[in-house]
């Protein structure tokens, strides 16, 4: 189990500071996010420290993955007023990111404006198929490189 002295979740992991747990098991813990956008905002984390989607391996993705939805279940299932929930997973700091031991946001949802909110930009007309093609055949190229 990697263990990072300075990561703020890795102390939370190990109880060393104060939080909130919902569900822990020996491959995550879960515990309530301080901000709490919405009521029951919860992060799901690795207990061992990786920085971000980047250092996993497929056997830490089955592991952590696999917990999400009995986790986001429970939530849902903690109050009728939940009707949705966005799973939010950020990446570098450029993507968000401010806390380096990968987490997942689980953001119970109750009406369509509150506490948290995503943009999607349509830039489809940026694109001829034959970009979007270079576009997926540079990414597909990857795999066979590995
Ligand atoms: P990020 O911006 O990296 O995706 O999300 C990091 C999250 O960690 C933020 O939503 C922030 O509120 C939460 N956070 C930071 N420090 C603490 C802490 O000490 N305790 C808890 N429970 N959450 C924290
Ligand atoms: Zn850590």
């Amino acid at each position: 189990m990697a263990y990072d002295a300075d990561c703020i979740f890795c102390k939370i992991i190990r109880n060393e500071i104060p939080n909130t747990v919902v569900y822990e098991d020996d491959v995550v813990k879960a515990f309530l996010d301080i901000t709490q956008v919405t009521p029951g905002h919860t992060l799901v984390v690795p207990k061992t420290h990786v920085a971000d989607i980047f250092g996993y391996d497929a056997d830490l993705a089955a592991a952590v993955f696999s917990r999400i939805p009995k986790i986001a279940q429970a939530i849902k299932a903690s109050d009728p007023a939940i009707i949705g929930m966005n799973i939010v997973n950020n990446n570098g700091k450029v993507a968000y990111q401010s806390v380096l031991h990968s987490h997942f946001h689980l953001i119970p949802r109750y009406q369509p404006t509150e506490g948290f909110a995503m943009t999607f930009t349509d830039n489809s007309a940026d694109y001829t198929p034959e970009q979007l093609q270079q576009v997926a055949a540079k990414i597909s190229a990857q795999f066979s490189a590995e």
